[in-house]
């Protein structure tokens, strides 16, 4: 894949905000075919000329586009290592970082960049569109400004306002690690459930300081670029069977698995599924408890459906959404961690991606 060209070549002139655009595809970059109806994507110089309002920013804007511009389905490790490389590669180049994603798997690829970008000191801010930028009334335009604004935000000593991986969409700026897409037609199409909003946007942007991720240190950005993909989600239904519990836990070199349970994280009092469950532990698979609900956190020990798994060594996987949990043990298992250290590494937030609960 060659997604690879700079324009503008700039990067900061004297005094003036760099920001970096990079366009990696989606509905924001795309145009209704008349003949089939369908969306395909075209390049990045024809979404800016939609937005000539880009040209009013006193910022200098620069681009990354992919070429060709990648629909989201179709975005996974290797596309997050690449945007994690671009902005790796032009960090000291920038002072904030807009990612025109598809929305599909947006909250995927912000979370995992949330791993990926240790010490991050710098807004990334995703976003991207319902409607192509080309239609009457997209929403793209004023997600694609506001992200930009917010992406060049300083507070009153100068340092960035939010120097953490976000999604902005519609009115609502988050921390992408704790975001979920929850509506396939609507404007407002991601919500943060278990964490606050980090900033609101109507007349004015107003962030919400004492959400927002500050350190008090200024470490150097430290990239990580190896993920491992050895992993499963496994998700309880009423009625499922042995064989297939035995088939997803049995599968060759998995290192972890997801069970997706109900409620505050509860099972079915099934002793054949504790005797599966302990087996594959016994084997070195590391198996971590979120539940199905969108709202509220895993907490084992509340009813005896939930504390057999506590019991059996299931570890709690709290408050975290599924993008998080699925790229976060793709980043663990990738910097090397299986078995009891990454049992260790999971029970600690990494990027703010869960709420330890007592
Ligand atoms: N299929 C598109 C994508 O995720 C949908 C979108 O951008 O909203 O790339």
């Amino acid at each position: 894949m060659n997604e690879l060209k700079l324009t503008n070549n700039a990067g900061r002139r004297a005094g003036k905000t760099a920001i970096l655009i990079i366009y990696t595809g989606g509905t924001i970059g795309m145009y209704r075919n008349p003949e089939s109806g369908t969306l395909s994507n075209f390049d990045f110089k024809r979404l800016v000329s939609f937005v000539p309002e880009l040209q009013q920013f006193d910022y200098d804007i620069s681009s990354y586009a992919f070429d060709p511009p990648v629909d989201s389905s179709d975005i996974g490790p290797d596309q997050w290592v690449s945007i994690a490389r671009i902005i790796a590669d032009n960090y000291d180049r920038f002072d904030g970082f807009v990612v025109l994603h598809g929305t599909d798997t947006m909250a995927y690829t912000a979370s995992a960049l949330s791993f990926m970008l240790e010490n991050l000191g710098k807004p990334v801010v995703f976003t991207g569109s319902q409607l192509p930028v080309g239609e009457l009334r997209t929403d793209g335009k004023e997600n694609l400004l506001t992200a930009v604004e917010i992406a060049a935000a300083r507070d009153a000593d100068g340092q960035p306002m939010v120097p953490e991986v976000c999604i902005f969409f519609e009115n609502r700026l988050m921390r992408g690690n704790r975001t979920t897409k929850i509506n396939a037609e609507g404007f407002n199409a991601f919500r943060s459930f278990n964490y606050h909003s980090l900033a609101h946007a109507g007349i004015h942007i107003v962030y919400e300081r004492q959400y927002i991720h500050h350190t008090a240190y200024r470490l150097p950005l430290k990239p990580h670029y190896r993920l491992d993909r050895r992993l499963a989600v496994l998700t309880l239904f009423p009625g499922i069977r042995r064989e297939i519990v035995a088939a997803v836990l049995g599968i060759d070199d998995l290192r972890a698995v997801v069970l997706k349970t109900y409620g505050s994280g509860n099972a079915p009092q099934r002793p054949w599924l504790i005797e599966e469950l302990q087996a594959a532990q016994q084997r070195g698979i590391v198996v971590v408890n979120v539940t199905q609900c969108a709202e509220g956190a895993v907490e084992m020990a509340r009813y005896e459906t939930g504390k057999q798994l506590l019991l059996c060594g299931v570890v709690n996987g709290y408050d975290s959404t599924i993008e998080s949990i699925i790229t976060k043990l793709m980043f663990l298992l990738g910097e090397g961690y299986q078995g009891d250290t990454l049992r260790q590494q999971l029970a600690t937030p990494i990027a703010g991606e869960f709420t330890l609960h007592n």
